[in-house]
């Protein structure tokens, strides 16, 4: 299982990014966020996401995967980010 950088979702099924840094286009579970579209210049790197999917109220993109007990600032602490 590999961590999502956005998020911290640590139940990917593929690495976001290879070593040569191809990325995987899978979506997370949790933030959306599809590897590969990230585009700095249309503010889609992960910083900014990250902030606006927390300002929009931290959806779960799949709810089916939404664990029961869910703690939002405890999966950002797998990334070292707090809010
Ligand atoms: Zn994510």
């Amino acid at each position: 299982m590999y961590i999502c950088p956005v998020c911290g979702y640590d139940k990917l099924r593929e690495e976001p990014y290879d070593n040569d840094g191809n990325p995987s286009y899978e979506i997370c579970n949790c933030c959306g966020f599809e590897f590969g579209y990230d585009d700095s210049s249309e503010g889609r790197n992960f910083e900014t996401y990250r902030k606006r999917w927390i300002e929009k109220g931290a959806s779960w993109f799949n709810l089916k995967a939404r664990p029961v007990e869910w703690d939002l600032e405890k999966q950002l602490i797998n990334i070292n980010t707090n809010i």
